[in-house]
């Protein structure tokens, strides 16, 4: 698998997720500078774990997301009357798409 997802959890804190797309080769440089930026940002005693999502994974979970009442979903930039974004695939990322237009979103934001 070329393309991985990571996610980060800070533990007693808040809770963030970042995405970083990245090679195989590169995860575990990739994973220490995420670790390595977390800590500048929130204290070096902050203890952070990191993960692997893969493409399916969140894709399963942004349509939880968009179906669970508790969250605002994530609507169409051109009129947010339309139905909630969809996930689509797009290779190796994820795009949200509009149904109701042909409005397209690259940014998703957890
Ligand atoms: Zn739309």
């Amino acid at each position: 698998m070329k393309i991985k997802y990571f996610k980060a959890r800070l533990i007693k804190t808040e809770h963030i997720d970042i995405n970083e797309e990245c090679d195989s080769k590169d995860k575990e440089e990739m994973k220490q500078q995420i670790i390595k930026d977390i800590k500048n940002q929130y204290g070096s005693n902050i203890s952070v774990e990191l993960y692997y999502m893969k493409i399916e994974d969140k894709i399963t979970r942004i349509i939880a997301n968009q179906n669970n009442p508790m969250y605002h979903p994530l609507t169409c930039g051109n009129d947010s009357r339309h139905t909630p974004l969809v996930p689509v695939r797009e290779g190796d990322k994820i795009v949200l798409i509009c149904p109701d237009c042909d409005y397209r979103q690259e940014y998703i934001p957890f």
